[in-house]
């Protein structure tokens, strides 16, 4: 989502005069967007930001004036923060004020700006179009947010109180999104939210929309020849999405559904409103109507009280399942969520231990699940050129990326590949 949010706020400059320079010694305004989903990531903003000064300490020596923003939600989390800590910070703002950006950056160039309210109005309804040219240049792929913020509150998570309450765009905005996309050349649309299938957006005549109805209507747009969303929560995974992996052949055979732990306990200890097993019976249920879906998921190792038999209850439930791809993080307490006042803490030692445990199964996973296509012919969509001359790269139904010997001219366009080899990383095919 902060790639879509990036690009957003390019959209929202470029009516203002800005361009987007690759050279960041070159540019009078730099944006910084944040995550604040872990330590890790919240921590990297301080260091990224003692470079970016640098940056301006060469520029001003040149007689150039830089002006410094912090997007995103550490600056929704840590906006005062940042701006004692580190002085060269002109603009703070959070991921709803986003349309505010030309005001703010206007702004900013007199006194210092902090923007971290919850605004009244839909951002969505005050932002640009993207330019048709820049769409063109962003590629033959793109993501779309329909659905922002989560009420589930999980223990471990920071998203409620920086992105916000759920919310939902009406799908007649989200419809012309994905035309300008279209029509910008784009032939494949990734659905995003952070609880991207409670989406429950306004229809016309104010009755709400399911996820499962906004893609039957993206389905319709001629051009759009694929769809894909995430990140789904198991609750929300209801029968009529499910119909969908069945019915709407836009609608990709794949699958981000994270369960975080195997473990009864610790599922209830991070509020997650589900057990391992009603899980198991979520994805029989899916592979019942879409038998070659790919599922992925995410993993947090060493949450509070967790045991050695609980990691193992999680290894369980990978086994059992079967993971064609999966991100797993470390437990990382986060300030402001109840996990972080939990007792028990696991430490660090442990979780690292846990963690590379379970890569080495997930990795093995998604090796197995390569490999099983080797022989088969599936739909690439080719996207780019390859690495080596005369190769092109695209990707499977199943998220894989793939490349083969083929013209450059075929960039754009889906092609029946029979897959010749394959690794944990990638598949490599050749033209039918
Ligand atoms: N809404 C999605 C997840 C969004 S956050 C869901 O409910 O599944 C993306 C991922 O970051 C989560 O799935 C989780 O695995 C990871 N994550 C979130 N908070 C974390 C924390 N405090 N420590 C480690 N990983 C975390
Ligand atoms: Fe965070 Fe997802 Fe839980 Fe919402 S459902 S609190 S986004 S992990």
């Amino acid at each position: 989502m902060n790639v879509y949010d990036s690009n957003k706020m390019i959209d929202a400059l470029i009516p203002h005069g800005f361009e987007v320079s690759d050279d960041i010694e070159n540019a009078d305004l730099i944006l910084l967007n944040t995550c604040h989903i872990r330590e890790k990531a919240a921590e990297k903003v301080y260091s990224e930001l003692g470079r970016i000064k640098e940056t301006s300490i060469r520029r001003k020596e040149l007689g150039l004036k830089t002006l410094i923003g912090v997007a995103g939600c550490v600056a929704q989390a840590q906006g005062e923060e940042i701006m004692r800590r580190q002085p060269v910070v002109d603009l703070i703002f959070g991921p709803q004020s986003y349309h505010r950006l030309p005001q703010l950056v206007e702004r900013a160039e007199n006194s210092r700006v902090i923007d971290i309210d919850f605004p009244e109005e839909d951002k969505f309804e005050h932002l640009p179009k993207a330019q048709k040219s820049v769409t063109i240049k962003r590629g033959l792929t793109a993501f779309l947010t329909v659905q922002e913020g989560c009420d589930k509150f999980c223990s471990f998570c920071v998203v409620p109180y920086t992105r916000g309450v759920e919310q939902s765009r009406p799908i007649k905005q989200i419809i012309n999104e994905a035309k300008t996309l279209v029509g910008g050349g784009v032939k494949e649309i990734t659905l995003l939210g952070q609880n991207v299938n409670a989406y429950h957006g306004a229809g016309d005549n104010e009755q709400t929309k399911t996820l499962a109805e906004l893609l039957y209507s993206l389905a319709e747009i001629e051009g759009l020849e694929r769809l894909r969303y995430t990140t789904s929560h198991p609750n929300d995974m209801n029968n009529d999405l499910i119909a969908a992996h069945r019915d709407l052949p836009e609608l990709m055979p794949y699958l981000h559904l994270p369960v975080q732990s195997g473990s009864d306990k610790i599922l209830k200890k991070m509020n997650r409103q589900h057990d391992a097993q009603q899980y198991i019976e979520l994805i029989d249920k899916i592979r019942m109507v879409r038998p070659d879906i790919a599922i992925s998921g995410d993993f947090i190792v060493g949450f509070p009280f967790e045991s050695e038999k609980d990691f193992e209850d999680t290894l369980d439930i990978i086994k059992k399942v079967r993971y064609s791809s999966a991100y797993s993080f470390k437990y990382s307490p986060r300030p402001g969520t109840p996990g972080a006042l939990m007792e028990q803490q696991v430490p660090d030692k442990v979780r690292l231990e846990r963690l590379y445990r379970l890569q080495e199964l997930l990795n093995q996973q998604q090796t197995d699940f390569n490999v099983a296509t080797i022989g088969k012919t599936i739909d690439v969509l080719i996207d780019k050129k390859g690495r080596i001359a005369g190769q092109v790269g695209g990707r499977s139904p199943y998220l894989q990326a793939v490349h083969l010997d083929a013209p450059e001219e075929l960039i754009g366009s889906i092609q029946k590949v029979k897959i010749i080899s394959g690794d944990k990383n990638s598949l490599k095919g050749g033209l039918l």
